[in-house]
């Protein structure tokens, strides 16, 4: 085969698919938003419609990106707090467990009040990591790194430690729960992660910062609380199975996570690229069409139009839609000869349902040279009459691949 070899970049939109909405006539921010960019792809391109997971499951974002990535979410998927611990830099070793865990408000009874601590972030939470730093507990070390905003991640280092206990963080405005053993090797591990989120409570509760907030009228982040416990997967990475050289530009600690652990090169982004809504997406693409200079395959992530779904917020994630069509635009106008371009999202997030949906999402792909089908417009509509047809996740890459010219022959 003489085809020369293409490089792929594949732009998960957060939650872009949607439902009808009532705000919109019944449309979805997609169908209600002019879009001649993405259009113009689906006209010159192949268009689709994909379960990331399968039909009528809700996938998490971290789920979807690994069957996006290509692995099975049910065979490596181990909890979020290992991906969300790589994410935010706690790269961890064989044995070690994590945790995801929420700065939160409680009383002196232990009742949680705000499990947000009033969605207290930095500078405040970088000040009261600090305090818990070098924190061991019965000869296990308790690293704790903090996420985005009211978000942070432990991370236990010590023999004989097990995943298998239940969350502390009572996922609601109650008492604060003590993690039990799921099974007889854990029993160790509940009583470490209980000790530390008492010791978490004595460390924080008078500290100058949450005197400062208490003062201020805001909640006080008195306490870490612990939840979805995992120990890292055995995952083979990525870049080996494919033999490409593989990059990941986002801007969200999860979804760093998620690549990192496949092992995807996490690059650094300009502080403009947020992972919120006044992301910008069109320098985001840009460090992107760089990085596929030295990369063969990029993953690119826009968390925003998530974030408009969780907040019931329609109209805004129309000028998200906008934004981003303005950003497919900039990757119109530099399109590199010799790339495969993919434009799809990692879930729904029906603003109607302010949470991920099991519906399929669009998807778009386009090279210089392949067959164009008849699909006019990038929507969850719009792609469904698309030869692609509905596809899942882990068939992405494989399309890919075959369009850049990269799969062996099967047979003969
Ligand atoms: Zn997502
Ligand atoms: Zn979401």
């Amino acid at each position: 085969m003489s085809s020369q070899k293409k490089k792929i970049l594949l732009i998960v939109m957060d939650g872009l698919g949607d439902r009808g909405n009532e705000d919109l006539d019944w449309q979805t921010p997609l169908q209600a938003t002019k879009t001649p960019n993405f259009d113009w792809f689906a006209k010159n391109g192949m268009s689709g419609i994909c379960d990331t997971i399968a039909p009528g499951v809700r996938p998490g974002s971290d789920t979807a990106h690994l069957s996006i990535l290509g692995y099975n979410p049910r065979e490596v998927y181990t909890g979020r707090g290992p991906f969300e611990a790589a994410g935010i830099g706690l790269i961890s070793k064989k044995g070690d467990i994590a945790f995801r865990c929420n700065f939160a408000t409680v009383d002196e009874k232990m009742n949680v009040i705000d499990r947000r601590a009033g969605r207290i972030r930095e500078p405040d939470t970088t000040e009261l990591v600090k305090a818990l730093e070098g924190l061991t507990i019965d000869g296990v070390q308790a690293i704790v790194r903090e996420g985005t905003e009211h978000r942070a991640a432990l991370l236990l280092r010590g023999p004989e430690l097990s995943p298998e206990v239940t969350d502390p963080d009572p996922h609601d405005l109650a008492e604060v729960l003590e993690s039990k053993p799921k099974c007889a090797g854990a029993v160790f591990t509940a009583g470490v992660i209980n000790k530390f989120v008492k010791k978490s409570y004595e460390v924080l509760k008078d500290h100058p910062v949450n005197k400062r907030r208490i003062a201020e009228g805001l909640p006080p982040a008195n306490v870490l609380l612990p939840r979805g416990g995992g120990s890292f997967p055995n995952i083979e990475p990525f870049p080996e199975v494919h033999n490409m050289r593989s990059a990941c530009v986002a801007g969200v600690g999860m979804i760093k996570g998620i690549c990192g652990v496949c092992g995807l090169d996490v690059l650094d982004l300009p502080p403009q690229c947020t992972g919120g809504t006044d992301s910008d997406f069109t320098l985001k693409a840009k460090c992107a069409l760089e990085a596929l200079k030295k990369y063969d395959f990029v993953l690119m992530n826009c968390k925003a139009p998530d974030v408009c779904g969780h907040d019931g917020n329609a109209k805004l994630k129309c000028e998200i839609v906008q934004r981003l069509d303005d950003m497919a635009g900039y990757i119109r106008d530099n399109f590199p000869k010799d790339l495969v371009i993919v434009f799809t999202a990692d879930h729904s997030t029906p603003c109607s349902l302010m949470d991920h949906s099991g519906d399929p999402v669009p998807i778009t792909i386009y090279t210089p040279g392949m067959v164009i089908d008849s699909a006019t417009s990038f929507s969850e509509s719009g792609c469904a009459s698309g030869s692609i047809g509905r596809i899942r996740g882990f068939d992405i890459v494989p399309i890919c691949m075959d369009l850049a010219n990269r799969t062996e022959k099967y047979g003969a």
